[in-house]
């Protein structure tokens, strides 16, 4: 069967593919329909942090599947409670509502912000500050706060109100912000915009100007959070907290499922009964998904093999950088870097690719590795050789 011809004729065309049929995975490495391997670098855009084929995840599922996949969240479900639990003791915020996806976490922060500028001063023109160059999603919401005018464009207008700072700009933020600011909504890395960690004085510039006026800072730790950066989240480097955090991509390890959380103190001055729904999110099947895996980062020290081993992949990768002169920056936090080129980088991840390694971007010319957090040292010597070969043939 000919899946890439039958995917170009029926799937929307919203997406260029990479001319691979993947099929299955195991630990670090995907195969395709040929049985052909590749080191996965990638992790589905930073998702499979425990790796393919975990036993002890499939089982849990398999296990959810023959008592309930769904219940709606008009009643309790075990898997809904123990996983909400356990999300706010990794995030160490009070409250937590599930959704389906990273954008619609970003869609619930968004009108919990709202919500509670209107309690304060019953008014409905409050405004948002975000970053230029950021990514929150693709719905209409996350996509309002989104830095960039390309993805933007043909669908406006937006929500409204919302306004662009300079990532790492802290005077930027501050010459936005008025008595009419609810938010101040950024990744603490940020990650489609091309790899960039949040400097110490910026993030913590940003979290006292909304201490002092009563403003909320949302941190989107879709991608850098859930250990990727060595950290459970990546502002615990900074020592700042968020009020409201939005996670998805590695807290499902494949499962579709993101969240919004939030201190108690705005818990209890934003969202009431009757304000916020879903049918889907936080059903036992992805719940079961989510406690899963955060026993699994307890159970493996996930976030202190990221730490040990950082130093270890930098290093493969500042190698890359001296030995190729199209390599014009290394960056990034944890096991989320980032090689600039000075050149497109499609030709070098397709030559990857065809190498066995699979890497992605983020943005025309800056390759980004995110590989799933279980790699070993072995790994990161494979793909420097894949990569090198990569980069030696441009
Ligand atoms: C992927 C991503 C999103 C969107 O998540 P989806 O699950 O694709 O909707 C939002 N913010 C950041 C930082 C992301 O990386």
């Amino acid at each position: 069967m000919d899946y890439k011809a039958l995917g170009d004729k029926y799937l929307l065309h919203t997406y260029n593919r990479y001319p691979i049929v993947l099929e299955r995975g195991e630990g670090t490495r995907l195969y395709d329909e040929n049985g052909k391997e590749y080191l996965d670098f990638a992790a589905g855009i930073a998702v499979y942090a425990l790796g393919y084929g975990n036993k002890a995840f499939n089982d849990r599922l398999k296990e959810q599947i023959d008592l309930i996949m769904h219940t709606s969240n008009l009643y309790y479900n075990e898997p809904a409670c123990i996983a909400a639990k356990d999300v706010c003791e990794a995030s160490k915020m009070d409250r937590v509502f599930f959704t389906n996806s990273g954008t619609e976490a970003i869609e619930g922060a968004i009108k919990t912000a709202r919500k509670y500028a209107y309690l304060k001063d019953g008014m409905t023109d409050h405004n948002i500050i975000a970053m230029e160059h950021s990514f929150h999603g693709r719905s209409m919401g996350a996509l309002s706060v989104t830095g960039n005018a390309h993805y933007r464009e043909a669908f406006q207008p937006g929500i409204g109100n919302v306004k662009f700072a300079d990532y790492n700009d802290l005077s930027s933020v501050e010459a936005l912000i008025d008595e009419k600011t609810c938010a101040v909504i950024m990744e603490t890395v940020q990650g489609e915009g091309g790899i960039y960690p949040a400097e110490d004085s910026f993030i913590k510039g940003v979290r006292k100007l909304c201490d002092e006026r009563d403003i909320l800072l949302i941190l989107d730790e879709i991608q850098c959070g859930m250990g990727r950066t060595g950290y459970m989240f990546a502002w615990e480097k900074y020592g700042v907290r968020p009020d409201v955090v939005t996670m998805a991509k590695a807290i499902g390890n494949g499962v579709p499922v993101g969240a919004f959380a939030m201190t108690e103190r705005v818990a209890e001055h934003s969202m009431v009964p009757g304000d916020h729904g879903t049918t889907y999110g936080g059903n036992p099947f992805a719940c079961a998904a989510v406690s899963e895996v955060l026993r699994q980062y307890k159970e493996n020290r996930l976030t202190e093999h990221v730490k040990e081993l950082t130093p270890y992949l930098e290093a493969a990768l500042d190698g890359l950088k001296e030995k190729h002169d199209i390599v014009a920056d290394r960056r990034g936090a944890g096991f989320m870097q980032a090689l600039e080129l000075k050149e497109p980088c499609a030709p070098v991840i397709s030559r990857a690719q065809e190498n066995g390694l699979l890497v992605i971007s983020a943005g025309a010319d800056i390759l980004r590795l995110v590989p799933p957090l279980i790699i070993d040292k072995e790994d990161i010597d494979i793909m420097k050789d894949r990569l090198d070969k990569a980069l030696t043939e441009s």
